[in-house]
């Protein structure tokens, strides 16, 4: 367990995981291979293991084994199951995973809720296996593919649903090579991520032709503590300048909206940084997701066993239970609190970022 939130020290610049466990199947793709000369490179113990099942060993001490297993990254073969797509509302058509969890220590992060069991992160060897099944999905979909307000985004593919593919880019080179891959599809199609990392530098040079889009994930700088292990939020809105600089269409995804002391001068701020380093840019392709904070008993149990000391508010205070298609429940803000919220953040970005999208308010 993490006793307190904000004494959680930042990785430095550039994740090093203590190290790598590859197992031997991932090992038989060239792309697991140029992974694991790139992690050896870079200095983290490589561990071949004789075959496909990842043994963590971690320690029994709950703090301990968190701070393993976060250390750890798992290089694995992505089973057919996990390349049968899934649709992603309201973000995208489909979402296609690189890999599964995430360095980072957000006290809110959504991860909790989803993966099941320690958050080691994996990336996956068969990157080719996972983008030559992409193009089986052209053209259909129910997010951008049938909306006349997106229809010309194409058909999208989510990146950043289980993972912050940034954050991994250094050690994997996953998400270059899917921009790459993109770029070279001549077809009506977009990926997107967005992350809370910044290193943009290896993207930039990349033959994108506009058919990927970055989001900067994005809190105001007041609510850093919520959010340990990410790149200072400056660094991310100077990294979403360079993407656009570079021609790349970009995105806000202001997530989550956190309605805690300051909200209105802290979100109002971060606008108007967010507007001073985009003034100017040519051909500014700029869209707007956005996510109100929301947690779930199971995700608030296994937050509150990670962060027992974190400052962010789960109690039922402004609360409701909300019911979702699937029949499971999440607490999010009351009526009350959701209105006042959107209207301050509507009105704000309309007045600040007038040429923006706001793609959804959720
Ligand atoms: Fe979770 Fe995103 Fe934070 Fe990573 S950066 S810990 S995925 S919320």
């Amino acid at each position: 367990m993490i006793a307190e939130q904000e004494t959680e020290p930042r990785p430095p610049a550039g994740w090093r995981p203590r190290r790598l466990l590859a197992t031997r199947s991932a090992l038989g793709h060239a792309h697991g291979r140029r992974v694991l000369e790139r992690a050896s490179a870079l200095g983290v113990d490589i561990v071949e293991l004789p075959g496909d099942r990842l043994n963590l060993d971690l320690p029994d001490d709950p703090r301990r084994a968190y701070v393993e297993a976060k250390a750890t990254l798992a290089l694995v073969v992505a089973p057919p199951s996990k390349r049968r797509l899934q649709p992603i509302a309201p973000s995208a058509d489909w979402r296609v995973d690189l890999a599964e969890g995430c360095p980072a220590h957000c006290s809110y992060c959504y991860l909790a809720g989803s993966l099941k069991g320690p958050p080691i992160t994996r990336v996956y060897a068969n990157l080719d296996e996972i983008l030559d099944g992409l193009p089986a999905y052209l053209g259909q979909g129910t997010i951008t593919t049938r909306s006349a307000a997106r229809a010309h985004e194409g058909t999208t593919f989510e990146a950043s649903c289980y993972t912050d593919p940034l954050a991994l880019e250094p050690l994997t080179g996953s998400l270059s090579a899917a921009i790459a891959w993109f770029g070279r599809w001549q077809a009506e199609a977009q990926l997107r991520f967005t992350s809370k990392f910044a290193d943009v530098a290896p993207l930039l040079a990349i033959d994108h032709q506009g058919r990927t889009r970055m989001r900067a994930s994005l809190n105001p700088r007041a609510f850093a503590r919520f959010e340990g292990g990410t790149a200072p939020v400056a660094e991310r809105i100077g990294a979403l300048r360079r993407m656009a600089a570079a021609g790349y269409p970009i995105g806000l995804t202001i997530a989550p909206i956190i309605a805690a002391d300051g909200w209105e001068q802290a979100y109002g701020t971060l606008i108007d940084d967010v507007a001073a380093a985009l003034a100017a840019m040519p051909g500014l392709d700029l869209t707007v997701e956005l996510i109100t904070h929301r947690f779930n008993s199971g995700s608030k149990a296994v937050l509150d066993s990670w962060y027992p000391g974190s400052a962010l508010d789960m109690t039922t205070r402004n609360r409701v239970t909300k019911r979702t298609k699937f029949g499971s429940e999440k607490q999010v803000y009351d009526a009350a609190t959701m209105r006042l919220l959107r209207t301050f953040l509507e009105r704000r970005i309309a007045d600040a970022l007038p040429a923006a999208r706001i793609l959804y308010w959720t």
